[in-house]
């Protein structure tokens, strides 16, 4: 009997248990798979992100700074950087893995293995169900990422303009070839894919080389991604895999009075850049302090609570992301015209991972600037 079960042992889920148990609370983690394990991803972990961490990251973690960013549409390519550094790049099962041991340190328990296929209010607990055996605990954090049951029986099924479709993979090369190529710049491609990019993540010793964009407007992602590996000289035999992402700024219900969603199940990821390990990581943790709240204030609305967190964290930045998505992949050839006539807008996107800038500033500064259509959306 646990005060807190979370299912998934990803960011959202390790943050969540993390700053439950150090709130004093008796908590489990459950996870469908052993870690460390394998996980999607381009490995971008932005200055935001780390900012959320209540510990520092550890440099043998961090494999490259990344500072700038070289941004493709056709014939069109530019580049910018700072002198600061916007992300780090890093490998998610050595990320995820150490985001646990800093969720064991404080006493939380974990059972790999085992997939929760279920769960349901009875006698003011939640029962969770793997298989023949059932776990019981005061409240649930489901973490369990972008598609899962669990997160259906809170807030349905995404529409089919709310979430896209990825193919991602590893490429290994020579770090002084990969400094040649990219040094500490991220390599985004629009055009290839709407409401989304493709990407070449420089790391130690690998590329992540990947692309992303609205499920229901690509069929076949595995021919958008060969294509993309051939345009971009990557001629070799690669182990694609393939996952879904939530776009966030939707109005999504987030919980009930004992089950709250964080990270990929609760739709938090920018829909601009796909970035979504900082709002798993500050999610996670609001989940845990508003449970923690609720077991002293008996009458707080647990769902209600949490939303209002979590818009007042970053609920902005995801709704304008979304309307910066949609001004851009309207028409991205004038976008992205007008983009390599004003190379200030580059920059100032450039301040968002930082958390120097804002999304909704960036739009307020596009306004006067783009013909009046691409914005009437
Ligand atoms: C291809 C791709 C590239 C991306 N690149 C970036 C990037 O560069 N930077 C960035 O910030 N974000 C990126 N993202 C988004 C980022 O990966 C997610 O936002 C982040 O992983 C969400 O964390 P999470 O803890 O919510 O879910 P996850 O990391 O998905 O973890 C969920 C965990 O739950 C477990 N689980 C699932 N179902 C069950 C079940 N039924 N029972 C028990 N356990 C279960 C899984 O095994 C997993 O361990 C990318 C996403 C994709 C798909």
């Amino acid at each position: 009997m646990y005060d807190l079960i979370v299912v998934g042992a990803g960011p959202s889920g390790c943050s969540a248990a993390r700053r439950a148990s150090k709130l004093g609370l008796n908590v489990l983690i459950i996870n469908k798979n052993q870690f460390p394990r394998y996980k999607p991803c381009g490995g971008a972990l932005s200055e935001r992100a780390i900012s959320y961490l209540d510990f520092p990251l550890p440099n043998n973690i961090c494999e490259r700074s990344i500072t700038g960013a070289r941004i493709h549409f056709g014939d069109l390519s530019i580049e910018k950087h700072k002198d600061y550094r916007l992300t780090v790049t890093l490998t998610r099962s050595i990320f995820d893995q150490f985001l646990l041991m800093k969720a064991q340190e404080t006493g939380v328990q974990v059972v790999f293995n085992k997939k929760i296929l279920d769960y349901c209010e009875k006698d003011g607990l939640v029962k969770i169900r793997s298989g023949n055996e059932i776990y019981s605990s005061k409240y649930l954090v489901v973490s369990a990422g972008a598609q899962n049951r669990l997160l259906e029986r809170v807030r349905g099924r995404d529409g089919k303009d709310q979430y896209g479709v990825c193919m991602v993979t590893e490429i290994p090369d020579e770090n002084s070839a990969i400094d040649a190529r990219l040094g500490n710049a991220l390599d985004m491609h629009f055009g290839i894919a709407r409401m989304g990019y493709g990407w070449v993540f420089p790391h130690d010793g690998y590329y992540s080389v990947g692309i992303g964009g609205l499920a229901k407007d690509m069929p076949n992602p595995r021919k958008v991604m060969n294509d993309f590996l051939k345009e971009n000289g990557f001629a070799g035999r690669y182990k694609l895999r393939g996952h879904l992402i939530p776009y966030g700024g939707f109005d999504r219900d987030l919980g009930t009075s004992k089950v709250l969603l964080a990270g990929d199940s609760a739709g938090f990821v920018d829909s601009f850049t796909g970035e979504g390990l900082a709002y798993a990581i500050r999610s996670g943790q609001l989940a845990a302090q508003t449970i923690s709240e609720k077991l002293e204030v008996e009458e707080l609305d647990l769902a209600k609570s949490y939303k209002s967190r979590c818009y007042a964290a970053f609920g902005e930045d995801l709704k304008y992301s979304l309307l910066l998505a949609r001004i851009m992949h309207r028409r991205p050839d004038l976008f992205f015209k007008m983009l390599a006539s004003r190379s200030d807008f580059l920059d100032k996107f450039l301040e968002i991972p930082a958390m120097k800038g804002t999304y909704k500033s960036l739009i307020r500064w596009l306004i006067p600037r783009v013909p009046g259509y691409l914005l009437s959306i």
